[in-house]
């Protein structure tokens, strides 16, 4: 089912209205000046549409882990100045995100068309999604529009609890989100491939198991690949194992037999003895790995295979490295496979975290279809999780 995006609404429905955003605002800071702020970047089409409907804005987000009180040092009053030189028009800087206070500001400085409230976290109402705290939030405003797709796997009073007291609807950055997201479930251009990397199974069987009712091709990298070689019997060395979770890695390869699914495994990989060990790294056969070392990276085959299945593919889904990637020597596959996506026709869909990372890394990000801002929430999305800041928006009505 599809959210109501504000796209959706009429001008009516927008003008002369608050809106309530939540945003996603935790950017990096090193002594005072913010490091990264792409995030600050990404809600700017959502501001400057509802600017341009005629709405005014006021503005939520959490920034670090204030815990339940007020610290200084994690206030958004810097976030306010840097908002208001990227979109070019002045900002007001509430001193508290609750209370009459605020409410009489936003009130009677009509004139004002963009408002920043203080730091949600800084009341442990907010992560407890205090049903008080939540009314408090929703009485500054007419709509609420949820655009942190980031904290959206959060029941928070500012990302899900506001819903209850406020029509609620998608910005255009969870929009786009969806759009991508629910794309690869609901009739997906196929073939569909997805290629998943990581260290442990136990953060992505989850996801590899939703993803094998939908796609037509899997593939299985970095570090959790030595679950599954083990589990067939595979010598791997000191490669990274988790001994309890063989029996979850065979049925998966048991179920993609029976949905006639193709999973590949890692074909030859890049060992050494030690991650830190990178001038002694050499190639070896997935299936013979010597007893004294461990696999950090896929191999020249693999990466071969995997360039052919991008190939074949008009959809392609990717989450997580497929090597340690961190360190030079053993990036190349994830690096590869970064490059191939650039240059391939699919729709592509890089599933946060790491593989992010990884995108950035090689200049390639500008090539990808699209790149999600969030890495646990996409991750729970693409385990089939609902998750609490999206389900509680308004569905799209069906004509
Ligand atoms: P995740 O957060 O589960 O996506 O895992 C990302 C981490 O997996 C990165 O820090 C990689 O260094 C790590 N990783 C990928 N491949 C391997 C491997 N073969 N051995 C150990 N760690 C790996």
């Amino acid at each position: 089912m599809q959210k109501t995006s504000i796209e959706d609404l009429s001008k009516e429905e927008l003008n002369n209205k608050i809106v309530l955003i939540r945003v996603d605002f935790n950017v990096p800071f090193e002594n005072g000046i913010i490091t990264d702020d792409s995030r600050i970047k990404a809600a700017l089409p959502t501001l400057e549409y509802l600017l341009q409907q005629g709405s005014r804005c006021v503005i939520a987000s959490h920034l670090g882990r204030p815990k339940g009180k007020k610290d200084p040092s994690l206030s958004l009053a810097p976030i306010a100045s840097h908002l208001s030189t990227l979109i070019k028009q002045d900002v007001f800087m509430c001193n508290d995100s609750i209370g009459n206070q605020i409410k009489e500001t936003i009130k009677k400085q009509n004139d004002t068309k963009l408002f920043l409230l203080e730091n949600v976290r800084f009341y442990e109402e907010e992560e407890n999604n205090n049903e008080t705290f939540a009314k408090e939030l929703a009485s500054l405003a007419d709509i609420f529009v949820q655009d942190a797709f980031g904290t959206a796997h959060r029941a928070h009073a500012s990302t899900a609890g506001i819903a209850n007291y406020l029509p609620a609807y998608a910005g255009l950055l969870v929009k786009k989100e969806l759009t991508f997201l629910q794309g690869v479930f609901d009739q997906p251009e196929k073939p569909l491939l997805a290629i998943v990397g990581g260290a442990k199974v136990s953060t992505k069987i989850g996801v590899l198991n939703h993803l094998l009712d939908t796609v037509d091709y899997l593939v299985i990298g970095g570090g959790m690949a030595f679950t599954f070689l083990k589990a067939q019997g595979y010598a791997i060395g000191k490669s990274l194992c988790e001994d309890d979770k063989c029996d979850l890695a065979l049925a998966l390869l048991d179920k993609a037999l029976t949905l006639n699914k193709s999973i590949l495994l890692p074909l030859d990989l890049v060992v050494s003895t030690a991650i830190d060990d990178t001038d002694s790294s050499y190639i070896v056969d997935a299936q013979n790995i010597p007893e004294n070392t461990m696999g950090l990276d896929v191999g020249p085959q693999t990466i071969e295979a995997i360039e052919s299945l991008i190939k074949l593919s008009k959809t392609v889904l990717w989450n997580g490295p497929l090597g340690v990637f961190e360190v030079e020597a053993f990036s190349k596959g994830t690096c590869e496979v970064a490059k191939q996506l650039a240059t391939s026709n699919a729709i592509t869909i890089i599933g946060g975290g790491d593989s992010v990372a990884a995108v950035h890394k090689v200049n390639q990000a500008k090539f990808m279809s699209h790149i999600s801002t969030g890495g646990g929430a996409c991750l729970e999305y693409l385990e089939g999780k609902e998750l609490p800041g999206i389900a509680c928006l308004k569905e799209k009505e069906t004509v």
